[in-house]
């Protein structure tokens, strides 16, 4: 059981992040924000894949006022992604952004950032303060160079400078493209801070490298309690980012989402295509709402044994399968045929 540092709790729409809130799901679009029809429908993919908030970059005015046609026709909280521009920051909170993700750093002069915050605090918006360790302030780096000392130095200094506007809906993410500097970062700030934390691994890459970096990164953290909210960032389809990000907290036991498939890394003893089977009962079982888990197994002699762990499994070998339940065998079947009895035993025991 994971012991999760208490944050202070905050809110992003419709969800909490912080304090006993479960640890959440975000991911970003990558359409253009402007072209409302196809950011809409990625981010009802994304919905549907279990994505709990969608952030959006807002490259100009048309996108910030793209903000509210798309709040209106998704049911997830939305986070407008700044660079540079403050009136970007204000306009989209105007057009129903739930929160705005900022580095103050790059925003400009303090009235500026004052804006920003006035602006936050008139449409009840939190914000996120991204710092990153491709963009950290010359005197800086200067003085330690790029290091988790850096990183936490820069946080603290703009939440210094928002609290003294009277701003503490804030949450903080302290990212860099390497693994062990994101984790020392946030372990550090982590031991002086009580604001809520978004995790990832920044430029993570594509979804081989991405994975096992955000894997790694993500999963030390929230192993060590550190982590609120979390994304995980990769080249492609940001339905994979939902799919990694689920697949984490389930490996990790934070939270559940579908089913857990379990298939066994084969040997010398398979005697069936296992890839194409394990392959072929994870996009089958895909939707499901339920959280049983199903075990794939290679050999039908050390299968049932070896998986009876699982809630369901099949395991085949020499032109027939069997499937079992909780490691006892309640079916033999043709092997063209194991699928499909197989999905018709989960479907009998109500299994969606
Ligand atoms: S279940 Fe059978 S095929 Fe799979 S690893 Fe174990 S012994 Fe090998």
């Amino acid at each position: 059981m994971i012991t999760r540092k208490t944050t202070k709790q905050i809110s992003v729409g419709s969800v909490k992040i912080g304090g006993d809130a479960p640890v959440s799901i975000q991911s970003m679009t990558n359409t253009d924000t402007r072209d409302v029809e196809a950011t809409t429908a990625q981010i009802h993919r994304l919905e549907e894949a279990g994505c709990e908030i969608v952030r959006l970059a807002v490259v100009d005015e048309e996108a910030a006022r793209a903000f509210r046609p798309i709040k209106d026709k998704i049911k997830i909280p939305m986070i407008a992604d700044i660079h540079f521009d403050h009136k970007l920051a204000i306009l989209a909170m105007e057009n129903g952004a739930d929160a705005i993700r900022i580095n103050p750093g790059n925003i400009g002069s303090k009235d500026k950032v004052k804006a920003v915050v006035d602006a936050a605090k008139a449409h009840k918006c939190s914000m996120r303060i991204g710092v990153n360790a491709g963009s950290l302030e010359k005197d800086l780096l200067k003085k330690y160079g790029i290091c988790a000392n850096s990183l936490v130095l820069s946080a603290k200094n703009h939440i210094n400078h928002i609290e003294s506007l009277g701003f503490s809906d804030i949450k903080i993410s302290l990212k860099a493209s390497s693994v062990p500097l994101t984790y020392q970062a946030y372990q550090l700030f982590s031991q002086s801070s009580d604001y809520p934390l978004h995790i990832g691994v920044t430029e993570a890459g594509t979804f081989f490298a991405g994975t096992v970096k955000s894997a790694a990164g993500i999963g030390a953290l929230l192993l060590s309690g550190i982590g609120d909210t979390l994304r995980v960032s990769l080249t492609g389809d940001p339905v994979e980012e939902v799919r990694v990000g689920w697949q984490l907290l389930n490996a990790l036991e934070i939270r559940r989402r579908g089913p857990e498939i379990i298939s066994c890394p084969t040997c010398g003893r398979t005697e069936i295509d296992m890839v194409s089977l394990a392959e072929k009962v994870e996009s089958l079982s895909s939707g499901f709402q339920s959280t049983i888990s199903i075990a794939v197994m290679g050999c039908p002699v050390n299968g049932p044994g070896e998986a009876k762990h699982a809630d369901y499994g099949i395991a085949g070998g020499r032109g027939q399968g069997i499937i079992f339940k909780k490691g006892q065998v309640v079916k033999k079947v043709k092997e063209n045929e194991l699928i499909g009895e197989f999905f018709d035993l989960l479907k009998n025991d109500g299994v969606k």
